[in-house]
Order: structure tokens, then sequence, then C-alpha cells
């Protein structure tokens, strides 16, 4: 799951994880990641690498040899439910792509329409992969809170790709990423207008970049 550096410091600020305990870098020669949204990102010990800000994986406990998101919180497997029942562990700070999905504008921008959701996740046979993602109906998306979300999840992942512009100019270590994030995203709220451009420069995003 792609996310973005609002993302970032909110689960950090909010929920107390620590960056490289929840976030990774994730390689995406193909751009099968990113998928046209999300930002790639170099770093100096791969330059020709192209990466994404991703959440982390971790093993999952019903389901063995598979993985799942580090957030997931798996509950057993019953009965009635033979593949098990799961729930977000940060629900209220989940990822901007976590709240808009499987939702995009449509091509006027007025209205949300929902993904074509495949039904299974990867290519893995396991059943596991079938919860999800999963196809969604329209019926179970909030028709207030889906749009603003979905505009809240485009402004973000847009001002990212700003980030990942000054980023990449001189790439830099993994390690030094977060701090990177922290200067240019605690100087997002200016006093006045007429400092924007002093901010701007200082943290190096510039949409001319
Ligand atoms: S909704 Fe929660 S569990 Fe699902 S991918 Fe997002 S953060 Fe992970």
């Amino acid at each position: 799951m792609p996310i973005t550096g609002a993302d970032v410091l909110r689960i950090e600020r909010e929920e107390g994880r620590a960056f490289d305990e929840f976030a990774c870098r994730w390689a995406d020669p193909e751009g099968r990641v990113a998928r046209r949204m999300a930002p790639h990102f170099f770093f100096d010990d791969e330059p020709h690498t192209p990466f994404v800000i991703c959440l982390r994986h971790d093993a999952s406990e019903t389901h063995p040899g598979t993985t799942k998101c580090g957030f997931l919180v798996e509950r057993e497997v019953t009965q009635e439910q033979p593949l098990g029942t799961a729930r977000c562990g940060i629900h209220a700070n989940r990822p901007l792509a976590c709240r808009s999905f499987p939702m995009k504008f449509n091509t006027t921008g007025e209205l949300t329409v929902l993904y074509d959701v495949p039904q299974r996740g990867r290519k893995d046979e396991h059943p596991a992969y079938t919860l999800c993602p999963r196809p969604w109906r329209a019926d179970e998306v909030d028709p207030l809170q889906a749009p603003q979300d979905l505009a809240v999840a485009k402004f973000e992942m847009e001002f990212f790709r700003s980030v990942a512009l000054a980023w990449n100019r001189t790439p830099r270590a993994f390690g030094e990423f977060l701090e990177f994030l922290r200067l240019i995203y605690l100087n997002r709220v200016l006093a006045s207008e007429n400092r924007s451009t002093a901010a701007v420069s200082r943290v190096g995003i510039s949409r001319a970049a």
C-alpha cells in the first residue's frame, strides 16, 4: 500500500509508531506499485532503482506462508469463517489510500466511481488473497465521506509528487528520508502568504522543479 508523507507523520504522531516499524521502500522497476499515482523516490545506495514508500508487510499468523499489511489485526478462524476475519488496527488513522479505496473520480471529477477490483489481491492462488482486496458495492460507501476522502487523497499524493521531485534532485540514504519529510511537512503552515516563497525555497519544494 503506497503512502504519503502526511500518512507517515500522522501514523507516527497519532499511533506512536516508529517510521521503520511500519514503513518501507519498495523497489518498483516496472511501476506496478506506483500505478502512475504514487511517486518514485531514488536513494544513493541503488541510484537506478525507483522505490515507492509503502506500508510494511508482516507474515500472517492465520495463513502461514502469506503476508499481510502490518496493521491488519487477524482474528481466529472459525467454522463460520474458515478464512478468518480481520480488522484494521489503525482504522482512525489509516493512510489516505486506504480511506479512498476503491474509488476514483469520474471523468468530470464530480462523482465518485468504484474501481473494478480484481477477485484476488495477488497472482498467488492462496485463498487468503481472496479476502482483500474484494469487489465493493456502491451502497457500502458513504456518499458524503467518500468524495472528501478521495479529494484529500488526491491532493496529498500530488503534494508527495512534489516532495519526490525535491528529494530526487540529490538522492540520499533512506535513513535520512524521515528527517527530510519532517522538514517539509512541518513547514506547510505559513503565518502569512507573503512568506510562502521563503518557506518553499527552504524546504526545496517547487512545482517548477
Ligand atoms: S486499511 Fe489498515 S490494515 Fe488495511 S492496508 Fe490500510 S492500514 Fe493496512
